[in-house]
Parts: C-alpha cells; sequence; structure tokens
C-alpha cells in the first residue's frame, strides 16, 4: 500500500509497503480515501516540532471502514468515516473536567496515519476518533471534518453573544473556518485578517469573508471603524506567531475576549501585559479537537460540515497521491489554504 513518511524536517519518502499492522480488539481499519495537511504537520515537516516522539502522521482523513475490532460506537465495515475527536473515556480527570481534549493523545490512537492508504484508528468504549459521514458529503469535503472540530472547539470558546463582532487574525484553515462558524452562530461584523498578499487575495476570492491587510499601518483604525465600538467584541488569534498577540489585545474591546488556537514557537520580546487588567480582557485558549456531541450523540461538527459543505470545498486544493510532494511544497508557501492528498 501507499505510504507518505517523515524521515527527517523537510526530507519526505513515498513508497509501497507490505508493512500492514494486525487488526487488535480495540481499532477498526480505514482505507484512507483522503487527508488533508494539518499546521501541525507542517510544524514537522518544516522542523519546528520533533519529530523523534511521533507515532502518527496525518489525522485529518476521511475514509471506509474495512476491518473492525469489537464494533464500539456502533462502527461498521463499509461505513464511511472521517477523523474527528468523538468520545473521551469520561472517567480521567480531563473528561470529568469538561476537557476531552486532553483525555487521549492522538500518538495512542492512530496507526500509521491518514498519509498511508490504510491506518488502524483506536475504536472503544472508552474513546473514539471518527465519526459516520452522511452520503451528501464527498469524501474530499469530510477530510475537513477535523479542522473544523478544532474550529468549532475556537467557536465555543469564544462564548458568542448575538451580534457579537469578531476579528480573525491568521486566515488559515482553522481560522477561516472558525470565522465561517461564527458567522452561522449570530456573530454581526466578522472581520478577517491576515498579512500575506497571497491569502488575502485567496480569500477575497472565495467571497466568504471581509479583509484587512494587517501590513497596513492603518489595519488597527479600520478594524475599529469597521466595529464601531472601543474594539471588537472577539478576536481569534489564529497566526501561530506570538508578536501577534500583542495586536490582538490592542484590537479588543474593554471587557473583550481573546481565543487562541495558536501554536505558539518562541516568545514576544518586550511584552507588555498591562491591557489585560486596564481592558479587563479574557484570554482563553483553545486546543485541538474536542467531542461536540448533539444530545442524540451524533456530531454536532459533521452536521454543520454538511450544511457549510460548499464554501468548506471553496478552502480545499486536491492533490492526487503522485503530487503529495506538491502538496506539502504548497500548503507550506501558503498557495493552498488547505491541501489535501486524495489515495483513490
Ligand atoms: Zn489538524
Ligand atoms: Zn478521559
Amino acid at each position: 500500500m501507499r505510504t507518505i513518511r517523515l524521515l527527517a524536517p523537510s526530507r519526505l519518502e513515498m513508497r509501497e509497503t507490505d508493512e500492514r499492522p494486525a487488526i487488535t480488539d480495540s481499532t477498526v481499519r480505514v482505507d484512507i480515501k483522503a487527508c488533508g495537511i494539518c499546521g501541525s504537520d507542517l510544524a514537522l515537516y518544516n522542523g519546528r516540532r520533533d519529530l523523534s516522539g511521533e507515532h502518527y502522521f496525518g489525522h485529518e482523513f476521511s475514509g471506509v471502514i474495512t476491518e473492525v475490532g469489537n464494533g464500539a460506537n456502533g462502527l461498521k465495515k463499509g461505513m464511511r468515516v472521517a477523523s474527528e475527536l468523538v468520545k473521551g473515556c469520561g472517567r480521567c480527570w480531563f473528561c470529568r473536567n469538561g476537557m476531552q481534549n486532553y483525555c487521549k493523545s492522538l500518538n495512542d490512537a492512530l496507526l500509521p496515519g491518514g498519509f498511508t492508504e490504510q491506518t488502524l484508528v483506536t475504536n472503544t468504549d472508552a474513546y473514539s476518533f471518527l465519526s459516520p459521514i452522511p452520503d451528501e458529503l464527498d469524501d474530499i469535503t469530510a477530510s475537513i471534518l477535523e479542522p473544523a472540530n478544532c474550529a468549532y472547539h475556537v467557536a465555543m470558546k469564544a462564548n458568542i453573544q448575538p451580534g457579537d463582532s469578531v476579528l480573525v487574525i491568521g486566515l488559515g484553515a482553522i481560522g477561516l473556518v472558525a470565522a465561517m462558524i461564527l458567522k452561522t452562530m449570530g456573530a454581526g461584523t466578522v472581520i478577517g485578517a491576515d498579512r500575506s498578499k497571497l491569502r488575502l487575495e485567496q480569500v477575497r476570492k472565495t467571497g466568504l469573508l471581509d479583509v484587512i491587510d494587517t501590513s497596513e499601518p492603518a489595519w488597527m483604525e479600520q478594524v475599529k471603524e469597521m466595529t464601531a465600538k472601543d474594539g471588537v467584541d472577539i478576536v481569534i488569534e489564529a497566526t501561530g506567531a506570538p508578536p501577534v498577540l500583542k495586536d490582538a489585545m490592542a484590537a479588543a474591546r474593554t471587557g473583550g475576549k481573546i481565543v487562541v488556537p495558536s501554536v505558539y514557537f518562541g516568545g514576544i520580546d518586550g511584552f507588555e501585559p498591562l491591557p489585560i487588567m486596564r481592558k479587563e480582557l479574557t484570554i482563553i485558549g483553545s486546543k485541538g479537537p474536542a467531542p461536540q456531541l448533539k444530545t442524540d450523540g451524533t456530531s454536532a461538527v459533521v452536521e454543520k460540515v454538511v450544511q457549510m459543505k460548499d464554501d468548506l470545498r471553496k478552502l480545499i486544493s486536491v492533490y492526487e497521491y503522485k503530487d503529495a510532494l506538491q502538496a506539502f511544497a504548497d500548503a507550506r508557501s501558503g498557495a493552498a489554504i488547505k491541501a489535501v492528498i486524495q489515495f483513490s
């Protein structure tokens, strides 16, 4: 079966392999149809994250279940599924305190992950990382379920009130999808901001969001004009660049909220935290995917992805497996907002 492996930073290998991990009682086997490249994959690829402790590669996938261990969670052979965290153990300290996103590491749940034609996925009564997907979602769009789950988590952390203004700084997939979800949840003015001309142009073309160029000196005034208060109700800081947190604090209104899904590397020179007190800012972290289930036990994120599928599809660039290296190159350069590699 075909596999893409990261041997070292910037060193991808594509090859055929016979290694096929044996199914166990606590796993299901998924034939991968499509797998997206995440910012965290790029951090490994770019050498900003240490590769040595990683057991899997690729976690934003859709596919078909071909083998089932114990059949927990109603997952059956032949079912179309996509990755997202849907279930933690419910018993550990994190689960009992509303932080199921910390229950178990993906390192222990995926073998070898979505950049291989087949992967095992842990699936027990205590953990699930797969949601069944409905017929109206194609495999490519379904592969965005996991980042959409992360973005949904951001939106939930924002605890939006009707009409709240939102500024999303950093128009990667998480920032963009969070902006789109917040719109559906009743946000008022929603502004996207980025300093990359390429990204701004791409987002303008989709028509999904009004955008502002943060490389322009007057961008902050522009934001304040558009939101008609002393700042924005909710700022999503999704750039991954630590100094931008200062901009987020400046753009937030008195009493405003800042949600941070950014994976930061490094610190901020000359950081002045005074506005946290002066403006009574609330700064909220948002980490990874988390179960977002409706009362009937099905995924609210799947429903949201179905609702937004045509818009979400605009964010995706599809690459055949043979062009996987190009997919990584385009994800790295920003030429693709969400690069998705198609296996079949
Ligand atoms: Zn991801
Ligand atoms: Zn748990």
